[in-house]
């Protein structure tokens, strides 16, 4: 199988699953108990801890051990728009950002709160202009990603940082799930306040993520239990699933620049030789501010699922923002966000690279992908005008 949908999962490192098997088999214990055994898991919490605050920047204290992106997401904006209704009931985020901001913002709207989306242009970016305007003294938190995961586009976060603070008292929460490991996200460097992350994106386990939360960020807690994570998210620690994320950061920063320059060849590659090679292609997302492994189109005349099932009958992995919802395709909200009509948006295509594609393997897709789209497009539905 060739795997182009790193944006998607990735695989699990050997050197990840072996920093993780102890904690799996014979040092079960619970962080939380005195014994030898739950000592050394805590310890191994611990040591975890100080490598991914040292990859961001910030203090031990400051990371906050979660389940995943998803989680991540939903504890900033609900933690911090809860802990501050004193302060204001009104958020800022984006209309391209992944569910898990959205649909967390939607909640928060239904039960009183103001959300302000702010739009993106053709290549998916946010105006620091339109954040300016859309900021009020009442604003509690701004969320808006770092990197997008359909469109690859990086967002001119220190500009909008700089905006936040030169407009409000409210706290700047990033989505880093796409960018940790592909481009530089020292928190330190970035200034926001708040930022999510998940293991699975950098050959890391599913299920463990962390959010970093700056000293002072008022936040209030969404899992009630234990006083687990300085009392802000209880829960029995995933020992092994912590001890696996931090190898995985740690690997990703030693790594770092070499994958990039690795997927940035292998990108550039396959970007041009699509648009040079399928007539009615075009990329989505900023031609250079994008993540080095990221490559997404639209063909036009062409459903994206009706794509990717060709593509995996060739035994190539890839994925599509479109998805096929209960019966009817449903565009995805990040293309049509970026001004294109449904169905045009419908006919979208992700490749996301990591570090163990090869230059075969690029070429391989290069020689099968224009006779799918044409194929396709004999028999496709949707014009190719
Ligand atoms: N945010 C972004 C930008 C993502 O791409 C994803 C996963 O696809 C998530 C959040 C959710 O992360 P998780 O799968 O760890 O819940």
């Amino acid at each position: 199988m060739i795997y182009f949908d790193h944006s998607a999962t990735t695989a699990l490192d050997p050197e990840v699953l072996q920093a993780m098997t102890p904690y799996l088999t014979e040092e079960f214990g619970n962080a939380s108990s005195v014994y030898g055994l739950g000592q050394r898991a805590r310890q191994a919490i611990d040591q975890a801890r100080d490598e991914v605050a040292a990859f961001y920047g910030v203090q031990a204290k400051e990371v906050i051990f979660t389940s995943g992106g998803t989680e991540g997401d939903n504890l900033a904006l609900r933690g911090v728009a809860y802990r501050n209704r004193d302060r204001g009931q009104h958020l800022i985020t984006s209309t391209i950002e992944h569910d898990a901001v959205l649909r967390s913002a939607d909640g928060l709207e239904a039960e009183g709160f103001e959300v302000t989306r702010l739009p993106v242009d053709r290549h998916g970016l946010v105006d620091p202009n339109d954040l300016a305007r859309a900021l009020r003294k009442d604003t509690v938190l701004v969320s808006i990603m770092h990197a997008n995961n359909e469109i690859g586009t990086i967002e001119p976060l220190a500009e909008l940082v700089a905006v936040t603070r030169a407009h409000s008292s409210a706290y700047f929460h990033t989505d880093a799930v796409q960018s940790t490991g592909k481009i530089r996200t020292r928190v330190d460097e970035l200034g926001v306040d708040l930022l999510s992350m998940s293991a699975h994106k950098l050959h890391g386990p599913k299920g463990a993520g962390c959010l970093i939360v700056r000293s002072g960020v008022r936040l209030e807690p969404q899992m009630l239990g234990g006083g687990h994570e300085r009392n802000r998210r209880a829960g029995t620690e995933n020992v092994a699933g912590i001890a696996g994320l931090a190898k995985a950061i740690t690997i990703a920063d030693r790594d770092m620049v070499t994958n990039a320059e690795h997927t940035t060849r292998l990108r550039d590659r396959l970007i041009d030789s699509v648009l040079d090679r399928i007539p009615h292609s075009e990329l989505t997302g900023h031609p250079t501010r994008r993540l080095p492994h990221h490559a997404s189109f639209l063909f036009q005349g062409v459903e994206g699922e009706s794509l990717l099932l060709q593509l995996d009958m060739e035994g190539i992995a890839a994925s599509s923002g479109s998805a096929c919802t209960s019966g009817s395709l449903e565009a995805s909200h990040v293309i049509l966000a970026l001004g294109y009509a449904r169905e045009r948006a419908l006919g979208s295509l992700r490749l996301s690279l990591g570090k163990g594609n090869t230059e075969a393997e690029v070429e391989l897709l290069l020689d099968r992908l224009p006779g799918m789209v044409a194929r396709l497009r004999a028999m496709a539905p949707i014009s190719a005008a």
